[in-house]
């Protein structure tokens, strides 16, 4: 589905260069959910931009499908003068695939996810964890392939954080979308992935790679007693 072989990435602007990525490697099933976890700064977003093919590697080869990539932000990025349901056919409009039998399945997605009676409102009526779910099904609008997240629940506090993030893994789960994801929160990436990849401090390197078998939703996740240890084999890795 995805593949980074041996990635290396170099930003260059007048005051020098800033070396973000060094020959990383690691891949990405399909239908997997993949978080690659890493200090701030350490070059997670250049990975995502990378695998998105907004910029071009400066060495190694980036493997992908021929799919479309739907991007997920730290903040939702909705659009105030839109009601909920334009937001969701923004990224139609934009892709030109504004077919009423597009938008009729964005529309049952909307309202198999819990946001029937949001269509009509517009952004600032709704809660952070609802606006991060209208974020999420315009993302999943545009069929994409794969879903890039950059630490998409970081703007948002404690509580609504974990209800948010459980949220939206079960939609992607049930969709049946291959994720990836970056973040910096240990637990978030426990809780929610299949796969997580540890990098290290910049230029980002891959540390180590754990596969996470134990539990299935991200609410038994925190309460398995797996977690803490998992969280302390991280924590050690990442040096924190
Ligand atoms: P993260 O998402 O892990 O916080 P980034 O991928 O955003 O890290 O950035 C990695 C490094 O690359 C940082 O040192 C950052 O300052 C630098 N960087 C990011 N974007 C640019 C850019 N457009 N030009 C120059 N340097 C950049
Ligand atoms: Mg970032």
């Amino acid at each position: 589905m995805l593949e980074f072989d041996k990635i290396s990435y170099t930003y260059h602007t007048k005051s020098g260069e800033t070396a973000a990525v060094r020959d990383l490697s690691f891949k990405v099933e399909k239908g997997q959910f993949v978080s690659v976890i890493g200090p701030s700064g350490c070059g997670k977003s250049t990975i995502l931009s990378l695998a998105a093919g907004l910029l071009s590697p400066s060495s190694g080869k980036i493997i992908r499908g021929s799919g479309e990539f739907g991007y997920m932000l730290q903040r939702d990025a909705l659009f105030e003068w839109r009601t909920v349901e334009q937001n969701i056919y923004l990224p139609l409009e934009v892709k030109k695939r504004n077919t009423a039998e597009m938008r009729a399945k964005a529309c049952a997605l909307a309202e198999k996810y819990g946001l029937k009676d949001f269509l009509k409102k517009s952004p600032s009526q709704l809660s952070g964890g609802m606006r991060q779910r209208v974020a999420l099904i315009r993302t999943l609008a545009a069929e994409p392939e794969i879903l890039l997240l950059d630490e998409p629940f970081s703007a948002l506090d404690y509580q609504t954080r974990l209800e948010v993030c459980d949220d939206v893994q079960s939609i992607i789960k049930s969709e049946k979308k291959t994720a990836l994801l970056v973040t910096h929160d240990i637990s978030e990436a426990i809780a929610l992935s299949d796969k997580i990849v540890v990098l290290t401090a910049r230029p980002a390197h891959v540390l180590a790679e754990h596969e996470i078998t134990f539990a299935f939703t991200p609410k038994d996740r925190r309460n398995d007693s797996h977690f803490a240890g998992t969280f302390e084999v991280l924590r050690k890795e990442l040096g924190i």
